[in-house]
């Protein structure tokens, strides 16, 4: 039997430009892909690989049935979008080895980086992760919202610039709302921030406001809010959106 393995590929936030030759060639290559189900969706068919779309609240199952595969001596791609490895599916498949046997851990895995959604939305909007920043998923299916309170509430007095995943859904319009009203107690209503939806996208849509301002039912599942730091600021342009940056030298040292 030849040998298995599973490669755990980014595919970036929607485009093929932002798909790396590495992921693409993965992708080629793989015998079975396993992801949740859009992702699944969006790869061409090829002759002879199998595809095996899952619903998003099975990441373990998903990630435990790669390695069964990759053990019968299948070479399995498990994909997500953006980076694996950032709220995806490169940790639910080291939870998987981690809980596993020994031949879960004589698997070979590579993970495969891929643009994450912070990354494109600030190439899209400037450079607003030009300093120090930080990633938040308001996400609690997965982790007690108590615990998002406390990050936020940490990023808002370490002045880190905020890109906050997974805002909203249809089943959970709240926390968006909620992390808004928290943050909006701890900062400036000057700050800027950006609502980046499906960047790369047919149907990308930017839009650039303050926290004060704010309309927080602007995000949904496909959007990127980026929350800026005291220092972040807009570049204002004739009759172009402005820029929105970061500076590289933090308060007295520019
Ligand atoms: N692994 C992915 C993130 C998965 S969590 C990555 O690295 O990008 C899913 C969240 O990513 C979405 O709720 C949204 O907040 C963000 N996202 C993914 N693709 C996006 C895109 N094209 N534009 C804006 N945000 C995106």
């Amino acid at each position: 039997m030849s040998a298995g393995k599973i490669l755990i590929v980014g595919l970036g936030p929607g485009p093929d430009k932002w798909l790396t030759p590495e992921a693409s060639a993965a992708l080629a290559v793989a015998t079975d892909v396993i992801g949740y189900i859009p992702y699944v969706d969006r790869l061409p068919a090829r002759a002879g690989q199998t595809k095996h779309a899952t619903d998003n609240r099975v990441e373990i199952d998903r990630a435990r049935h790669a390695l069964d595969l990759a053990q019968q001596g299948r070479v399995v791609a498990v994909v997500s979008g953006g980076d694996p490895g950032v709220f995806a599916m490169a940790a639910a498949v080291f939870e998987a080895v981690d809980a596993g046997s020994d031949a879960d851990k004589a698997t070979d895995i590579q993970v495969l980086p891929g643009i994450s959604a912070m990354q494109a939305a600030a190439a899209r909007l400037g450079a607003p992760l030009g300093h120090d920043f930080c990633a938040i998923s308001l996400s609690d299916n997965l982790k007690p919202w108590d615990v998002i309170i406390r990050r936020l509430t940490a990023a808002a007095e370490g002045d880190f610039v905020i890109a906050l995943y997974n805002p909203a859904s249809k089943a959970r319009p709240q926390p968006i709302h909620d992390a808004f009203t928290l943050l909006r107690s701890l900062k400036k209503s000057s700050t800027p921030v950006a609502f980046a939806r499906a960047v790369g996208r047919p149907d990308e849509r930017v839009v650039l406001t303050t926290l004060g301002e704010a309309d927080p039912a602007v995000a949904d599942m496909s959007t990127l809010v980026m929350i800026g730091s005291s220092e972040t600021r807009f570049i204002d342009r004739e009759g172009k959106e402005p820029w929105l940056y970061t500076p590289r030298h933090y308060g007295a040292m520019r």
